[in-house]
């Protein structure tokens, strides 16, 4: 049984002002009502003036999706009645929206796959309820906050695939740098129409509202998979209707059919004059699509799996914090899977500049620095001492290769069984030897080069 998925997600920009007046986006934790002015309450006789920033903004996203930013749009007026939007109205764009189809490249373990878009839209946010014992009261703060819309075609035929979207979709707003796109703060939010159909016929919609996490886009969707299928299987027929998903149950649950369906009676808003959206086009965006990124590392880094170079794309989401940069400048210097495996495995990050990274991984591996020791040398690193001057220090204190030889020698005199057990072909005897020559050592010992010592011994039995 085929699911068929399609995927509306709101995103919030990072404007500095409102989508339709001067108001500044209020930040976390505000007092409530303390960003709004007449126009976020809507009265009457205000007018609204759109923002160019967010106009831009949007534009821009279109431009790097490959979409068609449109010679003609406007805004339109989306009816209906709630405490939080004391218009009576949202600003929003029915029929004709800034941008018109596109694509969005995401990474799905390790393949690049690209998802067609419907439409990309800009709307203004509702206020909020805010319940408490004395009452309710209604937060404008939020209310008129510039949110894109992004509207794909029905492309997704798994719930992998749409997390992987999202995720690879977030990844892109933030690196245009036009929003943080925080989902437990609601800069990302998603609403997903899902079908299944157990013949050729398209099956009939189902839309889950107000998916906040990309845990629960997962299983929002496996569940309303199952859900539709077993009635499809029992020959009962699906109901067209919006449905949320209740985070504690795991489930979907119905809020509302097609017959309770609100009408929004849009029309084109009266107060914006329709405009050409292509005089917004700023020059080309520069910035890389992730998917381009991972294509050009496999290519230049074959050595290193996939997975982890998804994992250092997926990282880099702003020039404060790129990490493939990092990772390129510093691999001119040392071996790239080592200093893949310090910046994702072991908590190193873009913590350190390339050059010091690449010093680093490359002092560790050719001084045979234990996993343990060199932790305690990105801590130094960390509170102000110098690379160069601490793998000074380490190679000074490490055992000479006569000493070495010596050492090794004596122990296994000292402990023939463990050599014997070597000899037989008993691998973990070595790690004992080593064991018992760090304990007799005074200085430190590259266990690399005892190992090295120890295969030459173990030829000339
Ligand atoms: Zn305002």
């Amino acid at each position: 049984m085929q699911p068929t998925i399609g995927l509306e997600i709101h995103v919030q920009l990072k404007t500095k002002t409102k989508m339709f007046c001067r108001c500044t986006l209020a930040p976390d934790g505000a007092t409530p009502n303390a960003y709004t002015c007449p126009i976020c309450w809507g009265y009457p006789g205000t007018l609204p003036f759109p923002n160019c920033e967010a106009i831009k903004m949007t534009v821009m996203l279109g431009t790097y999706l490959q979409g068609t930013i449109a010679s003609h749009t406007k805004f339109d007026r989306k009816h209906y009645f709630y405490p939080d939007l004391p218009k009576g109205y949202q600003i929003s764009q029915y029929n004709q929206p800034l941008v018109e189809g596109g694509s969005v490249p995401v990474l799905i373990e390790g393949h690049v796959r690209s998802f067609e878009l419907e439409r990309i839209h800009l709307e203004e946010d509702a206020g909020k309820l805010v319940h408490s014992q004395g009452g309710t009261i209604v937060d404008l703060n939020r209310a008129g906050i510039p949110l894109v819309e992004i509207v794909t075609k029905p492309v997704f035929h798994s719930p992998l695939e749409a997390r992987a979207f999202l995720q690879g979709l977030r990844l892109i707003v933030r690196r245009l740098g036009i929003s943080d796109a925080d989902m437990e703060k609601g800069h990302l939010r998603c609403d997903a129409n899902i079908s299944v159909s157990g013949s050729d016929e398209h099956g009939v919609p189902v839309e889950i509202k107000n998916i906040n996490s990309f845990a629960f886009v997962e299983s929002a969707l496996s569940y309303e998979i199952e859900r539709q299928s077993k009635l499809v299987q029992a020959g009962k027929a699906i109901v067209k209707e919006t449905r949320g998903f209740d985070e504690h149950k795991n489930i979907t649950v119905s809020q509302r059919t097609k017959e309770s369906a609100p009408d929004y009676r849009y029309f084109s808003e009266p107060d914006i004059p329709p405009f050409d959206a292509r005089e917004f086009i700023e020059e080309k965006v520069k910035i890389a699509l992730p998917t381009d990124e991972f294509t050009a590392l496999k290519k230049d880094f074959p050595q290193c799996s996939s997975e982890e170079l998804e994992l250092l794309v997926n990282r880099s989401s702003s020039s404060k914090n790129d990490w493939v940069a990092v990772f390129r400048a510093a691999s001119k210097r040392a071996r790239a899977e080592g200093v893949l495996a310090w910046m994702l495995h072991r908590g190193i990050g873009v913590s350190l500049e390339s050059a010091t990274l690449a010093a680093f991984v490359e002092g560790v591996e050719r001084l045979g620095i234990s996993t343990r020791e060199a932790q305690e040398i990105i801590a130094k690193i960390h509170s102000g001492e110098k690379v160069e001057t601490l793998l000074g220090k380490h190679a000074s204190e490490l055992v000479s290769e006569d000493d070495l030889e010596r050492g090794v020698r004596s122990v296994i005199q000292k402990n023939p069984q463990a050599w014997a057990d070597l000899k037989a072909g008993k691998v973990r005897a070595q790690g004992y030897l080593i064991g018992q020559l760090s304990r007799t050592q005074k200085g430190k010992i590259d266990p690399r080069r005892v190992s090295e010592i120890i295969g030459i011994l173990l030829k000339e039995e």
